[in-house]
């Protein structure tokens, strides 16, 4: 067409020609979609019909020349078209090629392009041959192929995930029969791999695994044939459920954990996941928490789940120890010699301890022992004898060689339901007992000590009110200078009483320590003791130096010196009026440097000091020269050593000699006898204070007693 500018110059030759070779298969062609082309190859004139036209994109009759034909060719088929033609115009030949072509509006087809020469009568010669578009098939087949390809891609990968995921994984079809194991079954369960092939059933596979013991830990073939039904039908009932996941001990000490799910399609898709790595590690975190990291032991938590009432057993006996003067092995000999000692301390436990028992380090040097079905009555005492001797053979810590004694508690458990925390706390209200009586033995936490512990409690709580209420009072006794026969002294003792009972002073004293009163209770003590003091002088009595009791947590108080001297003042008091009795322990004590140095500052201020109970402790002779002390007391069971004929008071008088020796007055206390009074005056002893010359009185009947003796 014109708008193309291709040339129409129709040879009449080359019409002939198509009449002649095409004739009426020329409409067939068309109807068949199929192009016919026609070249001269003299004149190189080319013919298309109307379906070729069609193919190309151009309107019907257009005729193009061969170099515009091969211009519809995409670049890359141009060249393989040129020589097919170019080969069939020089020396004949056919070809049959499927290539790509560019239609006139710029879409892409593919075309079957076929074509050869065919000689004329004469010599003349035409190329002829047929288009075809055979991009739709061309397209189908791509989509074939892809498909092809993809499904052999998901083949793969499928594969891939079925032998690469890091487990066992089998399927069984809906009629139960195996249909799938991959290759890690074998590295996961090494014994099983054999029992399992495709085809099998699912029922036999597990028969023959119970066989095979393989689940040895939950079932084994020696196991009753009634027990092992029950198992393989549960387990069969578990693996049709549709999703199930539960964990296996396996007989080679291996954990797995099954995993089982139904897929649309019915089948059951089983994996079983190596988890004996996560057990051990689990394992081992457990051990931690529950065992003491120095002794192996278990911890308080473990001890104490294992006392509940639950868990402990209807009789036997919760046993705590510690080792006593752990902390100067500590301090002594080193921190590495403290955990040498817990550890022999541990061994030595184990080995005594039958099995089933469980023992535990509570922290520190404390331990325990829950000793089940252990009574009185079946052995209780000789367990405990057994415990205290094999702790307390000698132990090499470092260079030193060591003697360990231990102090224990017991509380006896019965089928109540004390809990454990209050059955930890009996036995440590045992051990406090055994402590007390001296250490390296036994206590028993029973109906006694309870009544003890009750009476602590209840006096404790009742000693603060009655301080902070100024209900306690204070007793004086007399002292008599036995050269001079003169009054020389009073003590000040102090008393409770409470609902009308008389608390000991030794036993409320000591309470007052422990639960930090003894501060209030020594000043509230001084003052009552200045106050009679200071108005027995008013009325012009004869009293000598007033003394008071004063214990190591007084001194160690950082107001104790302002608070005495406060209390002088009040009762326009001069310090030497003032005696402190300090015992033997308060110059034993740890903090021995800052006591030391509030003794000198009492002593610089004129205040006197006496040692009280001498001979009764452990100090030396070298704590009394080393401090300022103006008088020691000879304790009364010295002075009641003393028999009416005087032979036994050996003590007292060696005391009286060492007293005098050094320059001290002697006062010698419990005075009960003339013949020990007379024993003392003979021996030069310097004061005496005692029932013979007074009892401690309330400050009235002091009052008028040193009345009738004046
Ligand atoms: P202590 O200081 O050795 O007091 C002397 C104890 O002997 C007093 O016991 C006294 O009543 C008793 N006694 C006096 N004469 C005789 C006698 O002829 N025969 C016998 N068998 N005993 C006699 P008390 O009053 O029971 O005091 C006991 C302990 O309590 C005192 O022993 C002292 O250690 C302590 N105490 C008393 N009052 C106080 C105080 O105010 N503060 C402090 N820290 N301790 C005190
Ligand atoms: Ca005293
Ligand atoms: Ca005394």
């Amino acid at each position: 067409m014109s708008d193309i500018g291709w040339p129409r110059s129709r040879s009449s030759a080359l019409q002939r020609a198509r009449t002649r070779l095409f004739g009426q298969s020329e409409i067939v062609l068309t109807v068949a979609g199929i192009g016919a082309w026609m070249l001269d190859a003299t004149s190189h004139e080319l013919w298309w019909s109307d379906a070729t036209c069609h193919i190309h994109g151009v309107p019907p009759g257009t005729e193009p020349s061969i170099e515009q034909a091969i211009e519809f060719y995409m670049p890359e088929a141009r060249a393989p078209i040129a020589a097919a033609v170019q080969s069939a115009i020089d020396h004949g030949g056919e070809w049959d090629l499927e290539l790509p072509l560019s239609r006139l509006d710029g879409t892409r087809v593919w075309v079957r392009a076929c074509g050869r020469a065919i000689e004329q009568p004469g010599g003349h010669r035409l190329v002829m041959g047929t288009f075809e578009d055979v991009t739709a098939r061309r397209q189908a087949s791509d989509e074939a192929r892809r498909e092809l390809r993809l499904r052999s891609e998901t083949e793969t990968l499928l594969r891939d995930v079925i032998e690469g995921i890091p487990a066992a994984m089998t399927v069984y079809d809906r009629e139960e029969r195996l249909v799938l194991i991959n290759n890690n079954y074998k590295q996961i369960l090494p014994g099983a791999a054999t029992l399992a092939n495709k085809g099998d059933t699912l029922e036999d596979i597990v028969r023959r695994k119970v066989k095979a013991d393989h689940y040895a830990p939950e079932i084994r073939n020696s196991q009753p044939e009634s027990v092992r039904e029950a198992w393989i039908n549960d387990y069969l009932a578990r693996h049709r459920s549709s999703d199930y996941s539960r964990i296996f001990e396996l007989s080679n000490g291996n954990f797995v954990q099954v995993s089982n799910a139904r897929s649309t399609s019915g089948n059951i898709v089983t994996i079983r996941t190596d988890i004996t790595p996560i057990k051990h590690a689990e394992a081992e975190l457990r051990y931690l928490a529950e065992h003491c990291s120095l002794t192996g032991l278990y911890n308080r938590p473990v001890l104490l789940s294992a006392l509940s009432p639950a868990s402990r057993g209807h009789h036997g006996s919760l046993i705590l120890f510690d080792i006593d003067f752990f902390k100067s092995v500590n301090d002594g000999l080193g921190h590495g010699a403290g955990d040498l000692l817990l550890r022999l301390i541990a061994r030595r436990l184990r080995r005594l301890v039958p099995s089933g028992w469980t023992i535990a380090r509570l922290g520190g040097d404390e331990f325990a022992i829950i000793a089940p079905g252990l009574t009185p009555a079946t052995g209780l005492v000789a367990f405990l004898d057994r415990l205290l001797a094999c702790q307390r053979r000698p132990v090499r810590l470092g260079h030193a060689r060591y003697v360990p004694s231990i102090s224990i508690g017991v509380a006896p458990f019965a089928a109540d339901h004390t809990s454990a925390p209050t059955l930890l706390s009996h036995a440590d209200a045992a051990l406090y007992e055994a402590k007390r009586q001296g250490r390296a033995r036994h206590a028993f936490y029973d109906a006694e000590l309870a009544a003890r512990i009750q009476r602590r409690i209840r006096l404790s709580d009742q000693l603060r009110i009655a301080i902070a209420r100024d209900r306690l009072a204070v007793a004086l006794q007399p002292q008599l200078n036995l050269a001079s026969g003169k009054i020389t002294g009073l003590e000040a003792l102090a008393r409770w009483n409470e609902n009308g009972e008389w608390v000991p002073p030794q036993e409320f004293v000591a309470i007052a320590e422990d639960v930090g009163l003894a501060q209030s209770l020594g000043l509230s003590i001084i003052d009552k003791a200045l106050a009679a003091h200071a108005r027995l002088r008013q009325m012009g009595l004869q009293t000598g130096l007033i003394a008071v009791n004063v214990s190591t947590a007084q001194l160690l108080a950082d107001d104790f010196l302002e608070s005495l001297r406060q209390a002088l003042a009040r009762h326009a008091l001069q310090p030497s009026a003032l005696e402190v009795e300090i015992t033997e322990t308060v110059l034993l004590d740890r903090s021995v440097v800052r006591i030391a140095e509030t003794l000198d500052t009492l002593r610089t201020r004129g205040i006197s000091l006496s040692l009280d109970d001498f001979g009764t402790g452990y100090a030396s002779l070298s704590h009394i020269t080393a401090f300022p002390v103006d008088r020691i007391k000879i304790d009364k069971s010295f002075t009641q050593g003393i028999s009416a004929s005087g032979e036994r008071g050996l003590i007292a008088r060696s005391i009286i000699g060492l007293g005098r020796g050094l320059g001290l007055d002697v006062v010698a206390e419990g005075v009960e006898t003339e013949s020990q009074m007379s024993f003392l005056k003979s021996h030069g002893c310097t004061a005496m204070q005692g029932y013979l010359l007074a009892p401690p009185m309330m400050p009235d009947a002091c009052e008028q007693w040193l009345l009738a003796r004046a």
